[in-house]
């Protein structure tokens, strides 16, 4: 959208002292996106359907095409994403952040329940093939980028059925597994090939695949689990967080001990320690640093606490005590806090002849995973990750990206999937690398005059309550929010950087100097004109959403 119309000048006019322009600009739940996504563009869809002469039903549409054209999941990370786009959203501090992620997931259980496809970019049809390996989120991501694009694109992947760890690890109680088999299905059908059960490096060479592909897609995750390295941890009962995941998942009746112990502090020793105590285990999950630097999203740190789980903080295992094969105690040190380390976290330290104990029959390790580099190590060039370039070339014929180019988030995975895609693409035609990522100007803070919006508090769907959670353990915890509660929310979103038809400026200029566009769509509402203006800065005062701002001159 060309966002900057400075209109005609007339050298007749005064001098001007303020000289207003129409700015688009980057709101702060876009830039704190990993994947970048236009939320202010899907909301406004919704929020100004009526001005724009849409239905509700068409808008709803609409906004899951805008949000769909960079994440093919919207039904999925509207479950799972830790939503960092929440975080800095202007709305925030007034009466609560957009609720951003309830919506992306309301939009994707509405595209579902509509069997809504995808949108293609165009009707092009290459002769170049894709192949591409895994079958996750980056991956996933990246075959429909070029999928959508015209590209023939064929997916390997290990197991029998798609989705990474999306399928194999995260729990149903978050993200059920028929919501994400539909949405998986939906890239399949943008005419891409699953070869099943084929494990690249052992089963086929990947020589062979560089052969008959013009490229290939890394999209590998991380799927090697670290381990403790201490004495007692070999033998039954010690499980990685990764096993246990897939292994219940495969069956979730499966029982794993009564007095289970979890260690670590990221989203795997989380789910890891929920998982067990469904399984009607005591649990306490041991973290060697405090609960202020746990990497799980505090959301799933507190809803565990809530089911039971036991924290103890500032420990570290150092023994694993066996009475035959039988696990009885672990015992760690006690921890401090020292310095922070170069990424900033606080180093944690042991304080000498401090050691606790504590009863056991299972430890679960989810202290860290990487990436398994079973016949391809050569393309790590012997480092535990890949290092690409930026937007995710690895060499002349290779992409990569998600967790194994370092451990992330789904929505991270699919933005770098999309980059790759976008990036080979301009690459094959010729063209010149995209770099959208980088153009607009962002909003400083305080700029969005918060006083002009009226109070509305925050829309939250529906929780099950810890009673039924347990009882029901499968059965998914949050609910989408209803039909009604959509639209409402999204009439919240203050088009941070982006005019909404407020008419502020329309009503205050005294010189006529906006007209209203006859054909308007969300940011195009009003037409400025210069040679009208006489600089008195009025405009700029009252445009609340810092859409109109001072030219430079
Ligand atoms: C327990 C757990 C909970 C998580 N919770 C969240 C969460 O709540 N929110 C969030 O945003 N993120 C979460 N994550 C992180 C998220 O799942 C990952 O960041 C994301 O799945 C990475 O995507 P990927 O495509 O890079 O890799 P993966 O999802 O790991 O997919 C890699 C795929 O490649 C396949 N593969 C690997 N090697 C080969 C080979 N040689 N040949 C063929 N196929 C191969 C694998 O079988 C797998 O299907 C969680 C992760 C875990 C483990
Ligand atoms: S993907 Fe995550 S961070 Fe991005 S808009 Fe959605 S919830 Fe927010
Ligand atoms: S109010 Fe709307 S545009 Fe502004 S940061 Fe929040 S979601 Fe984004
Ligand atoms: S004042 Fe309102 S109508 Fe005028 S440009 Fe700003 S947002 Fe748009």
């Amino acid at each position: 959208m060309s966002s900057t119309r400075p209109g005609g000048e007339n050298p007749a006019a005064p001098s001007f002292r303020i000289r207003a322009q129409q700015l688009e600009k980057l709101p702060p739940c876009q830039a704190q996106c990993p994947n970048s996504g236009d939320v202010r563009g899907w909301l406004g869809v919704i929020a100004q359907h009526k001005k724009n002469k849409l239905t509700l039903d068409e808008a709803y549409d609409k906004a899951w095409q805008i949000l769909a054209e960079l994440n093919p999941l919207p039904a999925t990370i509207g479950r799972i994403c830790p939503h960092p786009c929440e975080d800095l959203c202007s709305r925030r501090d007034k009466d609560g952040a957009i609720s951003i992620n309830a919506m992306e997931r309301f939009l994707g259980d509405w595209a579902i329940s509509r069997s809504l496809p995808l949108p293609r970019a165009g009707a092009a049809k290459y002769a170049e093939s894709i192949g591409v390996i895994g079958s996750g989120p980056a991956s996933l991501s990246f075959a429909y980028q070029m999928a959508r694009r015209g590209y023939d694109v064929t997916m390997y992947e290990k197991h029998e059925f798609p989705g990474g760890m999306l399928r194999h690890a995260i729990p149903d109680y978050r993200l059920p597994r028929e919501i994400l088999d539909a949405e998986v299905e939906r890239v399949l059908d943008m005419n891409i090939s699953l070869v099943r059960n084929i494990d690249v490096g052992s089963s086929v060479d990947l020589e062979k695949l560089r052969d008959k592909h013009t490229l290939i897609f890394l999209g590998l995750g991380a799927q090697g689990a670290r381990e403790l390295g201490i004495p007692g941890e070999q033998g039954p009962g010690v499980i990685s967080g990764i096993d246990y995941l897939q292994h219940r998942k495969r069956q979730p009746e499966s029982q794993h001990g009564k007095q289970v112990l979890v260690v670590g502090g990221g989203n795997t020793a989380i789910d890891a320690a929920r998982s067990a105590r469904r399984d009607g285990a005591s649990v306490t999950l041991l973290y060697r640093r405090s609960e202020t630097e746990m990497p799980a999203a505090a959301h799933e740190v507190e809803d565990a606490r809530t089911e039971g789980v036991e924290f103890r903080f500032l420990v570290s295992p150092t023994r694993i005590v066996r009475d035959g094969s039988e696990i009885r105690e672990l015992h760690m040190q006690e921890m401090r806090l020292a310095e922070a380390d170069e990424q900033g976290r606080r180093r944690p330290v042991s304080i000498p002849g401090r050691v606790q104990k504590i009863a056991a029959d299972v430890v679960i390790v989810a202290v860290a995973q990487a990436p398994d580099w079973e016949g391809m190590g050569v393309l790590a060039g012997g480092q535990e990750w890949l290092h690409t370039r930026d937007d995710g070339k690895l060499d002349e014929d290779i992409w990569a990206g998600g967790d194994d180019r370092g451990p992330g988030i789904a929505s991270k995975a699919i933005a770098q999937g999309r980059y790759a895609a976008e990036a080979a693409h301009a690459e094959l035609r010729g063209q010149e690398n995209p770099r959208e990522r980088s153009a607009r100007k962002a909003i400083h803070n305080g700029a969005v005059k918060m006083d002009f919006y009226s109070e509305q508090q925050r829309t939250v769907g529906c929780r099950r309550s810890q009673q039924e959670r347990l009882s029901d353990p499968e059965s998914e915890i949050d609910q989408t929010i209803s039909y009604e509660q959509a639209c409402q929310e999204a009439s919240r979103c203050m088009s941070c950087g982006l005019c909404f038809d407020c008419q502020q400026c329309f009503m205050y200029c005294n010189k006529a100097g906006f007209t209203r566009i006859d054909e308007t769509r969300p940011g195009n509402y009003f037409v400025l004109a210069l040679e009208a203006c006489e600089g008195c800065g009025k405009c700029i005062e009252v445009c609340p959403c810092a859409y109109l701002e001072a030219r430079d001159r």
